[in-house]
């Protein structure tokens, strides 16, 4: 990869600068040659937070500080795309268009019109220093990387589509990354995180590859449909809302597409698994209540997804003490269970840390856990036992 560092003034970047309302994005610099947020990248973020970063920009310019490195990457002669300053290159462009204004020593709104020829001058003559790259794929990628710890962090999402941008990402990111798109309403039901930030085509990409993004991605790249990956995802979205009739907020950003794989070829009666879903989410019992979209996949059996809620110490010890001072007036275990069987355990006095708490009545049968509804077994006895 050759790098090379580049001085630019502010007048050269921002030259032919377009900021598109429409796409929240700037376009070009450089006279054209630049493009500054290319198809597979982010969104203009810096005017998100009521303006503070875009204006902490211009403020800095000012005062002649500097506003970091930028790093831009040769495409080809004449072409060059930002890889990072996408934000900090549109905040001035932005604001020597008029689209906002800071606040002066004073305390006042200044729009760059309104400043003095000595201030517009001192924005549009200071310099960014620019490292330019060109390299193959790995090397640009690795690089994207290490870079990538100033400023507002990329997702990984992010960084893959600025790695494998091409007419695939174009594509992909019309469907998964506008949050104008009608579906989005129902999708982030299911999804977690935030659709311009690549969430939603992160989690399409995932499903669709079974988790192999990068290799996807890149096997895609010149791909001009998206018809597989739509289509994988539609299926997975369809047979969540089949199963599940019920939306509730527990189901946001489970693995569904591993939840699919695993559970889409059985069958189940959409009416039952609701009522399941109400009467397990309404528990006290259980914990980890988003185990219980694939607690009832699995047929109801492994509980350990639910992290049902366990016994105290206090309780153990209480528990203990009285059954095992009944046991040794009786001459037996103090484990109910190894009194009934023949061996050599009959008589067995079990020490504490060698017993576990169980439910008398199942958790899974309404019983709870409270001290009425404890008793202790042997290890051996509660493992055979389970967690019903
Ligand atoms: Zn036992």
């Amino acid at each position: 990869m050759i790098t090379t560092l580049k001085k630019y003034t502010i007048r050269e970047v921002i030259e032919g600068f377009v900021y598109n309302e429409l796409e929240g994005k700037g376009l070009f610099g450089l006279a054209g040659e630049l493009t500054i947020q290319p198809e597979y990248q982010r969104n203009y973020i810096y005017a998100s937070d009521g303006g503070k970063r875009e204006q902490a920009v211009v403020e800095s310019l000012l005062k002649e500080y500097p506003i970091g490195l930028l790093y831009f990457n040769k495409v080809r002669d004449n072409a060059l795309e930002v890889l990072d300053g996408q934000q900090r290159i549109t905040s001035v462009g932005r604001f020597v268009t008029g689209k906002f204004a800071v606040k002066d020593a004073n305390g006042h709104e200044q729009y760059f019109s309104g400043m003095t020829e000595v201030q517009r001058e001192k924005i549009m003559n200071a310099s960014l220093l620019v490292y330019v790259c060109e390299g193959d794929e790995p090397e640009i990628k690795d690089w994207f990387k290490t870079i990538n710890i100033a400023g507002v962090p990329l997702t990984q999402q992010e960084i893959l589509n600025a790695v494998y941008s091409g007419p695939f990402v174009t594509r992909a990111r019309e469907e998964f990354s506008n949050s104008n798109n009608s579906l989005v309403q129902k999708w982030s039901a299911y999804i977690a995180g935030d659709i311009k930030r690549q969430a939603y085509l992160e989690c399409s990409l995932n499903w669709v590859s079974r988790g192999e993004i990068d290799a996807y991605m890149s096997k895609h790249r010149h791909d001009h449909d998206i018809a597989e990956l739509k289509s994988h995802f539609i299926k997975v979205i369809d047979w969540i809302s089949g199963v599940f009739t019920d939306v509730e907020s527990e189901m946001k950003g489970l693995e569904w597409g591993r939840l699919y794989e695993a559970y889409h070829k059985q069958d189940y009666d959409p009416v039952e698994v609701s009522k399941q879903v109400r009467e397990l989410l309404s528990s006290f019992e259980i914990k980890d209540r988003r185990g219980v979209f694939e607690y009832i996949l699995g047929g109801s059996q492994d509980t350990k997804l639910l992290n049902v809620r366990v016994f105290d110490e206090p309780t153990k010890k209480v528990v203990y003490a009285k059954q095992t001072k009944a046991a040794q007036t009786k001459g037996e275990s103090n484990c109910p269970l190894c009194t009934i069987g023949h061996d050599a355990n009959h008589e067995k006095i079990w020490s504490l840390s060698e017993m576990d708490a169980d439910h008398v009545l199942a958790w899974s049968k309404g019983g709870e856990t409270n001290i009425s509804n404890c008793q202790m077994l042997c290890k051996t006895h509660n493992r055979a036992k389970g967690n019903r």
